[in-house]
């Protein structure tokens, strides 16, 4: 049976409900000083703002190193009423001040995806990569090897930050073609930041899942573009494939402070999709195909 790995269990994806697919509750990087995302009484104030707006649960993309805050997470799962989805994995090393020396990073995935996240955090649910502007640096070759091994050992869904939406193609013939992870299992991010037609059709064609995003402050260039690009990729049949987050990376971009954090998925978004396609569609972009795409067959270990 397959199941999505929430911070309180594993979940019937069924039970999963309305997701913001891609986002942060925490979140620390030297490429954002000042605007840490680390406070657990705005990160709950965010969660009970997207649970009133109908949300049912957010996944956080925040890997390894970033400050994650992993053993906060259950709690807000169970006081706001939101299923939460963590993440292991690696970002792109320009957020790290020093990349931290590890033995084997498939192993410390599969630790964190099987036992847990640091002594006393909950189980990861997916594994988070990068990779690099129109290419793939050692280190985003370095550890998508690493989550492709702790794929094949662990069952879990693999999700990518295109840096401003780019090198997805490589991304792919990496991850799918030599690595051999099913298209399936991988949810290509961001792809909003690059809004090129054909490259989104190519893509889709993978059968991988294409996770859109925004808008969050840092990275509205592309905004006005979304709703077309979600149009153009289900007009061409790939509704199924399309998942919608909310990425707030920054402090000032909670619903509770600037905006427009989480919420905005649901008052403004859906129903734009819902009017530009219809109401099943939305449906299936922010409840049925999150439910596939965090949904693993996850092997019995650990
Ligand atoms: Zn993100």
């Amino acid at each position: 049976m397959t199941t999505v790995r929430s911070v309180l269990g594993d979940l019937d994806p069924a039970d999963l409900g309305v997701c913001d697919a891609h986002d942060h509750l925490f979140l620390r990087s030297q490429l954002l000083p000042g605007q840490e995302l680390d406070d657990v009484a705005a990160a709950a104030a965010e969660l009970a703002a997207f649970r009133v707006a109908g949300g049912q649960a957010v996944v956080q993309w925040t890997p390894y190193g970033m400050g994650r805050r992993a053993t906060e997470l259950p709690e807000l799962a169970r006081s706001s009423g939101v299923h939460l989805v963590a993440a292991t994995g690696m970002h792109r090393a320009a957020h790290y001040d020093r990349l931290p020396e590890l033995d084997s990073l498939a192993e410390l995935f599969i630790t964190e995806l099987t036992q847990g996240i640091g002594t006393d955090g909950p189980r990861a649910g997916m594994i988070k990569v990068a990779g690099g502007f129109h290419g793939l640096d050692e280190h985003a070759r370095r550890t998508m090897a690493a989550a492709a091994a702790a794929h094949h050992v662990t069952g879990a869904p693999i999700g990518v930050h295109h840096e401003l939406g780019t090198a997805a193609t490589e991304v792919l013939d990496l991850l799918c073609g030599q690595l051999e992870v099913p298209p399936s299992s991988v949810l290509l991010g961001h792809l909003n930041r690059f809004p090129d037609e054909r490259i989104h059709r190519e893509l889709a064609r993978s059968g991988a899942f294409l996770a859109f995003d925004g808008p969050s402050r840092a990275n509205a260039a592309t905004d006005w573009r979304l709703l077309d690009v979600l149009v153009a990729l289900a007009e061409a049949g790939h509704a199924e494939q399309l998942l919608l987050g909310g990425d707030t990376v920054t402090a000032a971009a909670r619903s509770t402070a600037d905006g427009p954090g989480m919420p905005f998925l649901l008052t403004n978004l859906r129903p734009r999709i819902e009017a530009a396609l219809d109401r099943p569609t939305a449906e299936l972009i922010l409840r049925h195909n999150p439910a596939r795409a965090f949904a693993a067959d996850w092997k019995p270990m650990g």
